[in-house]
């Protein structure tokens, strides 16, 4: 079995490199060591929703509690809305079992939650991955420092621009959405003493604007989706004028609640909204990749981070049935047979799911796509919450295991 003297390098210290560590170490009993180019731990000053499938892998690790004390449980399922602010339906926000329910999270705080799970010496800030190399006794990784280490397999957590995925397959075309969104946070004493503790999303012609609960109730995260051709002529983010951002929703059909949640915002940023195209691998020999390295996808159905912790939790399966370091290759095989099954639904899901909620310009009759969402409600809470990515991999091992002795 691999065991603490096997030694596994995770590129990345974001959300998904933080949380494979913790599963590698818990689940495989494995040796991990962060490299994480920036010089400190941190994210953008906005918000994400871990939702009820990643919750059960971090209760799973044992997580969950510190998350849920970090962050917000809105006080009933989210809405969808008109630009009028008409209710079009209400959105799953709990497993079948009711016993998850979506968190709202500040993106630093859940960095800083998992950062305290990980022993402080196994992670190496300001070590930026310049190249990796397979040699016969492991997989040699060199940092744009000077350092240099052997490690008997490197997993690449490095995001959408990952160094690790160039050495297993070309670097896949970014494809542009076509929107930008403005993000940020509201203090909620900015906001009317009554404002819903729940996830609101008004839809209007061509964008959307979404804000739910964060850090106990005491924050507001939004997200506000808008065509622009921006990206494509500069940087893929940046800061922005608040002024601008009210003036996409400006005008008499949008809903008077949304002009005050607007009215109280005081900074916000853009990012541009890209995806790929779901790879053809992500591993070769004893290197894989995990989380926006493997499969960045539009956050229209708020599954990325969720996706990468579920994406541990396999790993983590999967290489603690490793017999040796020898067997580290066919683990990650097997880990990616099953993983870009998953993730691949979901990354095309999320761009239907961006479409409905803004071009609805393109449903011949509104009231069609109305009742998708509805539909698409159930959908989500079967086929994306009640996932559980332990019992799926541990299925899978067993087949696998049957299928190579039979
Ligand atoms: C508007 C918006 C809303 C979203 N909302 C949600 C949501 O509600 N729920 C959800 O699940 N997802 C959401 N997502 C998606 C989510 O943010 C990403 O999927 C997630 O951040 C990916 O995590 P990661 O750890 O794989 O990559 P990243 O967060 O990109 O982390 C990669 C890390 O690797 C480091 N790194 C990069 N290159 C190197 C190198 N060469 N050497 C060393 N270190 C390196 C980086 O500094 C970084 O720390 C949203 C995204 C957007 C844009």
């Amino acid at each position: 079995m691999v065991d603490s003297r096997t030694r596994i390098a995770v590129i990345g210290g974001g959300m998904g490199g933080l949380t494979a560590a913790i599963a590698l170490d818990r689940i495989a009993g494995v040796q991990v060591t962060v490299f994480e180019q920036a010089t400190a731990l941190g994210e953008v000053g906005a918000g994400v929703t871990v939702a009820p499938n990643a919750q059960r892998v971090l209760d799973a690790l044992g997580v969950l509690d510190q998350v849920r004390r970090a962050g917000a449980t809105p006080d009933g399922h989210g809405v969808y809305l008109d630009a009028s602010g008409a209710l079009v339906t209400d959105a799953a926000w709990e497993d079948s079992a009711k016993q998850y329910r979506n968190i709202g999270m500040y993106r630093p705080d859940l960095i800083e939650v998992l950062a305290r799970e990980v022993d402080g010496e196994s992670i190496r800030l300001g070590h930026r991955l310049a190249s990796l190399r397979t040699e016969e006794s492991g997989v040699r990784v060199t940092f744009e420092n000077g350092v240099t280490d052997l490690f008997d397999a490197v997993i690449g957590a490095d995001g959408i621009h990952s160094v690790v995925r160039r050495s297993i397959v070309p670097d896949p075309e970014p494809v542009y959405s076509g929107y930008i969104v403005y993000r940020g946070v509201v203090d909620a004493s900015h906001l009317p003493a009554d404002w819903p503790r729940i996830s609101q999303v008004w839809m209007g012609e061509q964008r959307h604007f979404m804000c739910y609960p964060l850090q106990q109730r005491t924050l507001f995260n939004f997200v506000a989706g808008v065509p622009s051709d921006r990206p494509l002529h500069g940087p893929w983010s940046g800061p922005a004028d608040v002024s601008e951002l009210r003036a996409e929703f400006a005008g008499e059909m949008w809903d008077t609640r949304l002009q005050r949640f607007l009215g109280a915002i005081e900074k916000t940023f853009w990012w541009g909204l890209f995806d790929h195209e779901p790879l053809r691998n992500w591993s070769h020999g004893a290197v894989t990749l995990l989380g926006d390295a493997a499969h960045t996808m539009l956050p229209h159905q708020g599954q990325g981070v969720n996706q990468a912790i579920e994406d541990s939790m396999a790993l983590a399966v999967f290489l603690k049935a490793a017999d040796t370091v020898a067997d580290i290759p066919e683990a990650f095989r097997r880990y990616t047979s099953v993983r870009m099954q998953r993730t691949a639904i979901l990354q095309h899901g999320s761009r239907r799911a961006g479409w409905m909620f803004d071009a609805q310009h393109e449903f011949a009759d509104r009231r069609k796509r109305d009742t998708d969402l509805r539909v698409g409600r159930d959908f989500r809470r079967s086929a994306v919450f009640d996932y559980d990515a332990r019992k799926v991999a541990e299925r899978a091992l067993a087949r696998f295991r049957k299928e190579q002795y039979a």
